[in-house]
């Protein structure tokens, strides 16, 4: 079946911001609301969020064409009397909505696709309301729709196959990165890790482990989410305390008493305090919050106390056969912006440890939650621990990589760095994933030229600030010099390696593709050095390759004037070979490619040698006291200011 009319029930938050992205990919949409003074707000809301995707350029088309195929109405059954899939997002109370769907059934089509947005409710209750529990499902969109992309597609008990594919379908179509959840469990997948992990970030102060500042400041800078979870509640909805309160309470009912509120939920949801709403949460607000979370407050706070029980809601998202990996992963991604897969993360750092500090926990605090989940018990059985082991929840070693796609066109091997959601920001695993795939285009005989592009909108934003929170100077030298390492590689790799630059490419991202022997262009890009606007220098070589390029006097205005180079700036400058429209860019940059798979190879080789050693001759030594610097200057007052203002969206001062 094919969906073509949708309606969607309740024009407040989420269903306004559904209806957009709906709109944005060419479906009609009905919004249907009691009040007539809600849908007049509902399409200026909308209209709104239009006008600042097209500003930005996300979106093309006119804005008046996508406001005609949005249409409004109180009358229920004039809303739902043709459609093909009805979205319900009222208020999450479980009588209202059966309410609702039990109207909605007495009008609607036989063939017509009932789906709820709620958060938590079960589906299979839910469905209850109707005659048709196998047309029944969850689409659980996040907020906002727009920048979270990720939909989970909650199956009831009694959901079909059918109803499943073409609500995938249509999803796929506007643009939603699908995971199936395929019991219809507490929480689904992301917020039962979320509000778990927010609980467990209350335990933790509770048993004194660290302050709500250290432990945000932990989250948010060295682990890399957005915000810190208690700054998070404290603003999402504009204060989220009494929600996932009654989450967890929900938790407690189904799931057993170790899910309840933390001592601190508690007394703060008994005190009336949700958020910012109410002038205090976590933080007080009462004056507008004026402190930040500091960069290096949560240095000594133990992450793993966080990740190893999140780690094992997961697991027993996978044990009860609810989602797989991936998809717990996607959602983590997805739908609450994490840096990298939760699985992922536990990959890496090992699930024997994982287990380890689950045992700890528990032998401590007793809490059912921290008893390790049988998935986790058997791969530490079995030996699959992680990254180290080649396998864990994932399997890894040549080709199987996080972070990197691998393709061939002909004679050309492209490395897509692929971190969208981060625009391709490096970590070091990244680094090493970039590494691995070279050697393997080296290994190839059928290779003879290499690309470098990102996927998505970017070519590549750098590196990842979190080292800069750890309170650990070799940590960032060590970062530097890793960096170099890769670059240094490029530099001397046997084949002809060129930069494909999509998307901006800045600090990092920028150095990686001077290491690179020619660069191409999308017109519309940018190249960038932004370091001193975070307090730091330059740490990938940019204080020293681009030198070669462009001379001392011009390396010290790009960097100190942090200016924005574009195409035209760059082609003049030198910087990059040739530049190409938006929409013909890796069309011309492989045909660009294809003129270089037939040079000699041996030649090649030792041109790129000669070059790299013999016309750059202070390049090692400067790279070496840039790791240094970078070092050196790691924990100062100036990057403690720097990377702040960043992460808050502020300009720094500088005192
Ligand atoms: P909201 O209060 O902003 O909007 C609900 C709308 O439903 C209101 O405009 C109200 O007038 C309308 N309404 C109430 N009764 C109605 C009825 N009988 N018929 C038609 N319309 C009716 O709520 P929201 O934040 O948009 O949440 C809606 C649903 O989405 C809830 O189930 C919630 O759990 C879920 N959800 C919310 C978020 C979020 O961040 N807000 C995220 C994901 C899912």
């Amino acid at each position: 079946m094919e969906i073509r009319n949708v309606v969607i029930i309740g024009a407040g938050t989420m269903g306004s911001l559904i209806a957009e992205v709906v709109a944005i990919h060419d479906f009609n949409v009905k919004l249907e609301d009691i009040s007539e003074d809600v849908l007049k707000k509902s399409l200026e809301r909308i209209r709104g969020g239009l006008t600042r995707s097209y500003n930005k350029g996300y979106i093309k088309e006119n804005i008046d064409i996508i406001m005609s195929r949005i249409t409004t109405t109180t009358n229920l059954e004039e809303a739902v009397k043709d459609a093909d899939l009805v979205i319900e997002a009222v208020p999450e109370i479980l009588d209202l909505k059966k309410q609702v769907f039990s109207e909605i059934e007495k009008y609607a089509p036989e063939h017509a696709i009932f789906a709820s947005n709620t958060s938590s409710l079960s589906i299979t209750e839910l469905a209850k309301a109707t005659k048709r529990p196998d047309k029944f499902i969850g689409m659980h969109f996040f907020n906002p729709p727009k920048v979270l992309r990720l939909l989970e597609i909650v199956w009831g008990e009694a959901t079909s196959e059918e109803t499943a594919k073409a609500v995938e379908d249509f999803a796929k179509k506007i643009d939603r990165v699908v995971v199936h959840v395929r019991k219809d469990v507490p929480g689904f997948i992301a917020n039962r890790i979320f509000v778990t992990m927010s609980n467990e970030c209350a335990w933790a102060v509770e048993m004194g482990e660290g302050t709500i500042e250290e432990i945000d400041s932990a989250v948010k800078y060295r682990m890399g989410l957005p915000m810190g979870l208690f700054e998070l509640h404290d603003v999402l909805g504009d204060g989220s305390i009494d929600i996932s309160y009654h989450v967890l309470e929900y938790f407690r009912e189904k799931l057993g008493e170790t899910y309840r509120p933390a001592p601190l939920f508690e007394k703060l949801f008994k005190a009336g305090h949700y958020g910012k709403k109410t002038g205090k949460g976590f933080y007080d607000w009462s004056e507008g919050k004026t402190n930040e979370v500091p960069l290096r407050a949560g240095a000594e706070f133990d992450l793993l106390r966080l990740i190893a029980p999140a780690v094992n809601e997961a697991a027993w998202l996978i044990e009860k056969e609810v989602a797989t990996p991936e998809e717990i992963d996607l959602a983590m991604l997805h739908g609450l912006n994490y840096p990298r897969g939760l699985l992922r993360m536990a990959d890496e750092i090992g699930i024997d440890k994982i287990v380890a500090k689950l045992n700890e926990l528990h032998e401590k605090y007793k809490g059912e939650r921290y008893k390790v989940n049988p998935v986790l018990q058997k791969m530490v059985e079995e030996g699959t621990l992680g990254r180290k082991t080649g396998e864990g929840f994932y399997k890894y070693g040549r080709g199987n990589y996080e972070f990197v796609i691998l393709e061939k066109v002909g004679k050309i091997g492209v490395i897509k760095l692929n971190r969208p959601t981060r625009a391709n920001a490096l970590n070091m695993t990244f680094v090493k994933e970039i590494e691995d795939a070279l050697e393997m285009f080296e290994e190839d005989k059928d290779v003879k030229v290499v690309i470098i592009t990102g996927t998505g909108r970017n070519f590549c934003a750098g590196a990842d600030v979190s080292m800069f929170a750890s309170g650990r100077p070799e940590l960032v030298t060590e970062t530097s010099r890793t960096g170099h390492r890769l670059l240094r590689k490029i530099e001397l790799y046997p084949k002809p390696v060129i930069a494909a630059i999509n998307g901006p490419a800045l600090g990092g991202g920028f150095e990686l593709t001077l290491a690179c022997d020619l660069r191409v262009m999308s017109e519309n890009t940018f190249l960038a050095l932004p370091e001193l606007g975070l307090g730091i220098t330059p740490g990938w070589g940019g204080t020293q390759r681009l030198a070669y390029f462009v001379g001392v006097g011009k390396l010290k205005e790009i960097i100190m004037l942090r200016k924005r180079i574009d195409a035209k700036t760059a082609l003049d400058l030198g910087l990059v070979s040739e530049v190409y429209p938006a929409d013909e860019f890796w069309e011309k940059a492989l045909k660009f490619a294809e003129n270089l798979t037939e040079l000699p190879a041996i030649a090649v080789k030792y041109l790129k040698n000669v070059i790299a050693y013999g016309a750059m001759p202070t390049l090692e030594s400067g790279c070496l006291i840039e790791s240094e610097a970078s070092g050196d200057i790691a924990l100062t007052d100036e990057v403690a200011e720097g990377v702040q203002a960043f992460m808050y969206r502020r300009k720094p001062h500088f005192e």
